[in-house]
């Protein structure tokens, strides 16, 4: 296999970071997961205390964001300078503002740039990474464009089950309005052409990452 280039978009709850991940595991590729860098900001914002909703404070948050994330799938971690903010920005406090980060132009303009610089610095056989716009935006050329979804009930009860503390209303409220302040920036619910959609509903995790290194090899082998 020459350096294979794997894109996957999805809508929260698809699974799409844990089936990434596992299936660059198992495929010997690297993984990024671009969501982490859009949390990331968040997380500073909150910790440095500006409006989020201001978007030349947020702009002015880049000038010095030292962001690093491990894209070996075996040592995933992800830093703001030396902090590590690995578990921090999966807080709800980070989640519920990080879509009022993710649509400033000037923010995007610069994480795609961070995210091509990433891809092309895997060093594996390939690398896998997900997001809303990679399939896109970010690597429209890629070798393979998936778009990973599942019903919205299956989205709402596999979130829930991962958060526990929060009733399955809460969470299923929370999902609902990040999708649709989201899907105003990027359509990550229809899949762009030459991409293929993977439809989990019905599919356990298992399935699911079977699902996508079969479809890698058929299209890298
Ligand atoms: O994937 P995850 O749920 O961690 O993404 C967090 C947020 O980052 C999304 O709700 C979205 O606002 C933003 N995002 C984005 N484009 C990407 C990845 C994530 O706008 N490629």
């Amino acid at each position: 296999m020459s350096r294979v280039v794997v894109a996957v978009d999805g809508p929260a709850g698809s699974g799409k970071s844990s089936v990434s991940r596992a299936s660059a595991r198992a495929l010997g590729f690297d993984y990024q997961d671009t969501g982490a860098a859009y949390r990331a900001l968040a997380w500073k914002a909150l910790e440095r205390g500006i409006d989020t909703e201001d978007p030349d404070a947020v702009t002015g948050l880049l000038e010095d964001f030292d962001y690093s994330i491990g894209i070996d799938p075996e040592h995933y971690f992800v830093r703001v300078c030396d902090t590590e903010v690995t578990h921090a920005i999966r807080d709800p406090r980070v989640s519920a503002v990080v879509s009022s980060i993710a649509r400033v132009p000037a923010v995007r303009v610069y994480l795609v740039d961070l995210f091509r610089r990433v891809i092309a610095s895997s060093r594996k056989p390939g690398i896998i990474t997900e997001g809303r716009d990679i399939t896109t935006v970010v690597s429209p050329d890629a070798d393979v464009r998936i778009l990973l979804t599942a019903s919205e009930e299956a989205r709402m009860a596999r979130r829930s089950a991962e958060i526990p503390g929060q009733t399955a209303g809460t969470v299923a409220e929370q999902l609902a309005s990040r999708d649709a302040q989201d899907s105003r920036v990027v359509d990550f619910m229809n899949a762009a052409d030459g991409v293929t959609t993977v439809d989990s509903t019905h599919l356990d995790f298992d399935q699911t990452v079977q699902a996508v290194v079969a479809l890698v090899r058929s299209v890298a082998d």
